[in-house]
């Protein structure tokens, strides 16, 4: 398999709650490398722009307020298929769906406060990482 990056997002409910280097450490045991991270402050317009995709859902509103409502830590994490890799270890969207050890199992709050954001094809993948990073503040 290829070696992928995927855009990851700890969300400000993880961040609120002091979980980013528990959350890291998740990643890391599962190979993927962290080879960019910054910790920002999203604004409503940077939310709105990051889930366009979302903007005809009902929980549109809720879910970009909420991402705006704290610092988030972006990342690009690295490895063998990243994609699914990190989508594995993430869990289910909603915590009560998300197998044992996984990161919304343990961490998540709730379908909407569930911790983490990690890109679902290599296509978005791409898009999120150029969201966010230039290309010098990727280090692999
Ligand atoms: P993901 O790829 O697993 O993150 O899930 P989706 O792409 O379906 O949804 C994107 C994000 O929207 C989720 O991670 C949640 O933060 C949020 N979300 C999804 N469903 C709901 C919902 O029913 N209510 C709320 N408030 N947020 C939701």
């Amino acid at each position: 398999m290829a070696t992928e990056r995927t855009l990851s997002i700890i969300k400000p409910d993880a961040t609120g709650r002091n979980l980013t280097g528990r959350i890291n450490a998740k990643f890391e045991e599962a190979g993927l490398r962290i080879v960019a991270q910054k910790r920002i402050r999203m604004s409503m317009a940077d939310a709105e722009a990051f889930y366009a995709v979302h903007k005809e859902r009902p929980f549109f509103g809720e879910l970009t307020a909420f991402m705006a409502s704290g610092p988030v830590v972006v990342q690009v994490l690295e490895g063998e298929g990243a994609i699914v890799k990190n989508r594995d270890v993430m869990g289910a969207t909603n915590p009560a769906d998300a197998a044992p050890g996984t990161i919304r199992a343990e961490f998540a709050q709730s379908v909407g406060e569930n911790s983490v954001h990690g890109s679902d094809a290599p296509e978005t993948a791409a898009e999120e990482i150029a969201f966010f990073f230039s290309g010098r503040e990727i280090v692999g």
